[in-house]
């Protein structure tokens, strides 16, 4: 431990006389502002700047825009670490462990596995940057494509199928976030936000028994609490990033929620829908124990006839079959017609038989593991309370992460 600690101090002062070698980066009398001012030389300046190694002072050189009032110090642009006494590579790790665990385990595993003091309150604030500033690129990559201007995805190779699978999941938040709002248990009160989560994979081939394999690697993640109208644009941009364009076939898989079905005929017309045949099957399920419960040989008969119907694709006779049940309860007669409602205006999206013959995905399984490992596993542990924010910019950190782009941030972030 010691002789670490004293390597980290050599390294230390050696990066020191290393950052200081520019004599603080003076390009001047005078600059150019960056809005079309000059801002001239003030003096140089000294930051206490904590790195991977140790604590070191760096000098740099101080510039003044009096029409815009403002300091610029263009060596702080190029060691990118304006307004931020922490280096870029101290700022990755605080993000790595920030994204990947509770903001104080982080904190410990900086000390332990880093020899990087900080306060658990700073690995929170830097994670929560680093994730605003993902999503600030996010946003303008998304109103490039929204806008048409762009084609942003060029491949020889045309992708032959790609799938977008969408997702919601609740997140525990701090009272003010859900005021106003209506929740399921006792009390009434919400306690939870809707994370939406999509993602897109591809698929090339079909196993052995002309089941759909998804190509390795090949998952990006997308996510965040906000509106389905907002949600729709963000999902539909990381398709056309993802070579929707040049797609032979393009498949959405969800739930039964309307939103969904909703952005996709929105966003994603004349691809095909898919309803995640387990949640149908589970529709059924619901049905078979309402009218005949559980511990019932008739259960199991009605129960495993709809099933085989279902995976026939053949909603009408499920329909029908519906329709012939004749339960005794106002309650469960309302439930049924529900559950007819559910099947009719699926239906289309049900053709699982067919689905199957063309080697397609029938499940959304994808976009539900990615629900529990993005935001249950770090979001949902035990005692956690998110503001929408703070819980926005983890997310958006963690699918950047989740979708191999988290080296791609900070490549894009280096400057020279
Ligand atoms: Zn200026």
């Amino acid at each position: 431990m010691a002789v670490r600690a004293a390597s980290h101090r050599i390294g230390g002062s050696l990066l020191e006389k290393l950052l200081n070698a520019d004599g603080g980066g003076y390009e001047g009398v005078s600059i150019d502002c960056g809005n079309g001012h000059r801002a001239r030389f003030v003096e140089h300046r000294q930051k206490a700047l904590t790195t991977v190694l140790s604590n070191v002072d760096v000098t740099r050189a101080y510039y003044h825009c009096d029409p815009c009032g403002d300091g610029v110090i263009p060596k702080d642009l190029i060691l990118d670490i304006v307004d931020t006494g922490f280096s870029p590579g101290v700022r990755r790790m605080m993000g790595q462990v920030g994204g990947k665990e509770a903001f104080d385990d982080g904190r410990k595993d900086l000390e332990v596995l880093a020899g990087v003091l900080v306060t658990t309150k700073t690995v929170e604030r830097i994670s929560e940057v680093i994730g605003e500033q993902i999503e600030r690129q996010n946003r303008s990559e998304r109103k490039q494509v929204m806008s048409g201007k762009v084609v942003p995805f060029v491949s020889k190779e045309r992708v032959p199928k790609l799938y977008v699978a969408i997702d919601g999941t609740g997140v525990p938040v701090v009272a003010r976030e859900t005021e106003g709002r209506k929740g399921k248990d006792e009390t009434g009160k919400a306690k939870t936000r809707e994370a939406k989560l999509g993602c897109v994979f591809t698929q090339t081939t079909v196993d052995e028994k002309g089941y759909a394999v998804r190509d390795k690697d090949s998952t990006t993640y997308v996510g965040a609490i906000e509106t389905a109208v907002h949600f729709g644009s963000r999902i539909y941009a990381e398709a056309v990033k993802r070579g929707m364009a040049q797609a032979k076939q393009v498949i959405i898989l969800g739930d039964g929620a309307k939103w969904i079905w909703g952005i996709a005929d929105e966003h994603f017309h004349g691809a095909i829908q898919i309803v995640d045949l387990y949640h149908a099957r589970e529709h059924l399920a619901k049905v078979a124990k309402l009218v005949h419960g559980v511990e019932n040989r008739k259960f199991d008969e009605w129960n495993s006839a709809r099933r085989d119907e279902l995976d026939n694709g053949d909603v009408e006779a499920i329909i029908a079959a519906l329709g012939r049940l004749r339960p005794n309860s106002k309650g469960t007669q309302k439930e049924v017609r529900t559950e007819i409602d559910y099947f009719r205006k699926n239906a289309e999206r049900m053709r699982y038989a067919d689905f199957r013959r063309q080697g397609l995905f029938v499940g959304s399984g994808v976009v539900e593991a990615g629900c529990k490992t993005i935001i249950g596993q770090r979001l949902k542990l035990s005692g956690m309370h998110w503001t929408v924010r703070g819980a926005n910019a983890i997310i958006a950190l963690r699918c950047c992460q989740m979708s191999g782009r988290w080296e791609e941030f900070w490549e894009s972030r280096a400057i020279g």
